[in-house]
């Protein structure tokens, strides 16, 4: 472990990208396969790999109960120290200087360590683990534990730098290293068999997950437009053999709902099945009428599409589909209260063959050949030739109550992991809100130092208290944000550390894509992903938004009954 955390200290202690890579790779080459699964991962910040299902479930003050008991300090003390670097790791790093047994230990030692933590649901049990973990550790080990164990190295060391290091490690290209992870999903199995050279991405393994490809978001039909079209050139010029060659001119999309469900990746071979979610864990469990029915099906296949919940026609909301979720076993009732579809939209393999490579257009057409019953459906799609047939679309989705588009170039590939031109979402805000600024606090990493994390409300038109709704982070620049730091500490009125309560004066815009119920807020609402459009010194908070209009658009997109049946958004094969 010491080795990894000096290597993890010099990649953080350059600011140059290739001196990390090249130090870490120096790392890499020498372990033995084992090691080097770990090492990979953990050098992303994670302690297990996303394919892997378990969590540690560590909660916050476990960790710091763990690390008081080490360093006999005072709560005072080893607060007043915490805020110093605003960094577990760190503040560890720190408090356990000569407070612990140092025992040379492994990074094999550590991962059962870690395997214990997860395998326990005893808080208690994780503390004991925790604390003789950390107590044979040297104070620059336990940083770096720390670190993994909050999932955050803060060594400037993006995934994408690890893949380098893998290739240079082992003398491949980039290339190859990033097309292998993205089909395993894991950096420590994709470094194993780098090592190894076993480096052939064309073939699928069942039952060992695909990364799902995502995609990349457009604010506009027109930059839809530019931007897919970019994406089928570069894909024509690796057309596989036998694929049907791309039409004519105006480059077409298309269009299909972005369905509010959860993302499923169907495994099936023989009487095997397996369903996993859009972080890789198996979710089989979760909805046993798929699996039931994917046993029925005459092909072997790894489909891709979304689970959505229906009832009497109607798609159900995300969040009744959410009761399904999270759970062991499912029960009847609930079966039969949230029962749910596939609706698929992919297929990267049929019957012994991978496809990925096929375009779009080829794999849709192997998905129909299927022959689909309920629960499978398939997802409708329309064909868009110019912005205005976008506008259009969109304008047809929003009005069904829903948020977006995805759109998909009918040439292009399955590209796992990658957030691409291929596909695009189409989303526009939902609205904006006026709203006021009632707490703060200070920033992490970059923003450290400077008040840039805004909690803000909106006016509760009954009692006229100011409810809050969320929590920005981002839109203002870092110039904005230091004026905003200066004008905040006069503003405060508690100080509690961290957070700041300050007077609600400060009238922010914001836009936000969903709104979602919330036991956090006393408004009993959350505006999710919220960003700061401007800052509106133009306006009183007598004229900010109210909780009334949060409520209706809540009950516009959101709230209880949608209006969109399965039939307006799928189909099953004729
Ligand atoms: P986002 O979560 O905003 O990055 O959007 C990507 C997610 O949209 C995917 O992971 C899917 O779960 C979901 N999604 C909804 N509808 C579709 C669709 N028709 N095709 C692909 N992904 C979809």
């Amino acid at each position: 472990m010491f080795k990894f955390s000096r290597t993890a200290d010099a990649i953080g202690a350059t600011a140059s990208k290739l001196e990390k890579t090249r130090v870490l790779a120096e790392y890499l080459r020498e372990l033995e396969p084992a090691d080097l699964r770990l090492a990979a991962v953990w050098m992303t910040g994670r302690a297990f790999s996303p394919n892997d299902p378990r969590v540690l479930n560590l909660g916050g003050s476990t960790m710091w109960r763990a690390v008081q008991a080490l360093s006999r300090l005072e709560p005072d003390e080893l607060g007043s120290t915490y805020l110093k670097y605003s960094d577990p790791g760190d503040w560890a790093f720190e408090v356990l200087q000569g407070r612990t047994q140092p025992r040379p230990t492994g990074l094999q030692a550590v991962a059962q360590a870690f395997d214990r933590i997860a395998a326990t649901g005893s808080q208690q049990a994780k503390l004991d683990e925790l604390t003789l973990l950390l107590d044979r550790l040297q104070p620059l080990e336990a940083k770096y534990v720390v670190k993994i164990l909050t999932s955050d190295l803060r060594i400037g060391l993006q995934e994408g730098l690890v893949e380098e290091a893998v290739a240079q490690a082992f003398g491949l290209k980039l290339d190859q290293v990033r097309r292998l992870h993205m089909l395993t999903g894991d950096i420590g199995e994709t470094a194993v068999r780098c090592q190894g050279g076993e480096v052939d991405t064309t073939t699928i393994q069942l039952f060992k997950p695909v990364r799902f490809m995502l995609a990349t978001a457009v604010a506009t039909p027109q930059e839809a437009m530019e931007r897919v079209g970019s994406e089928a050139r570069g894909v024509r010029r690796e057309r596989p053999p036998g694929a049907t060659p791309q039409g004519g001119n105006p480059p077409s999309i298309w269009t299909e709902e972005k369905y509010d469900g959860v993302r499923c990746q169907l495994h099936k071979q023989g009487d095997r099945v397996a369903l996993y979610s859009r972080d890789l864990r198996e979710t089989t469990l979760a909805f046993p009428e798929l699996a039931e029915a994917a046993g029925r099906l005459a092909h072997d296949v790894l489909v891709d599409g979304e689970v959505l919940g229906h009832r009497g026609g109607k798609v159900l909301r995300f969040f009744e589909l959410q009761r399904r979720l999270g759970r062991k076993e499912v029960p009847a009732s609930l079966r039969q209260e949230v029962p749910v579809a596939l609706v698929a939209f992919d297929l990267l393999y049929l019957d012994g063959e991978a496809i990925l490579d096929l375009p779009l257009r080829e794999r849709r057409a192997r998905l129909e050949g299927l022959g689909f019953e309920h629960p499978f459906l398939l997802a409708r799609y329309e064909t868009a030739r110019s912005a205005s047939d976008l506008d259009r679309l969109f304008k047809e989705t929003r009005e069904r109550g829903n948020e977006g588009l995805m759109l998909k170039s009918p040439e292009s590939a399955y590209t796992p992991g990658r957030r691409g031109m291929a596909w695009l979402k189409l989303k526009r805000p939902l609205a904006t809100l006026d709203v006021v600024v009632t707490a703060v606090e200070w920033g992490h990493g970059k923003r450290r130092g400077v008040l840039s994390d805004y909690t803000f409300a909106v006016l509760h038109e009954e009692t006229g208290e100011l409810v809050n709704v969320g929590k920005a982070y981002t839109g203002l620049t870092d110039a904005e944000i230091a004026a905003m730091t200066q004008h905040f500490l006069l503003s405060t009125l508690v100080d509690r550390g961290r957070v700041r309560i300050v007077r609600p004066e400060t009238v922010l815009e914001v836009a936000f894509d969903s709104i979602q119920h919330s036991g956090r807020h006393k408004s009993g609402y959350a505006l999710r992903f919220p960003r700061i459009v401007r800052l509106r010194p133009d306006k009183s908070v007598q004229e900010i938004d109210t909780l009334a209009t949060v409520a209706a658009l809540y009950e516009r997109f959101f709230g209880a009954e949608s209006e969109t049946t399965l039939e307006e958004i799928a189909e099953t094969p004729e």
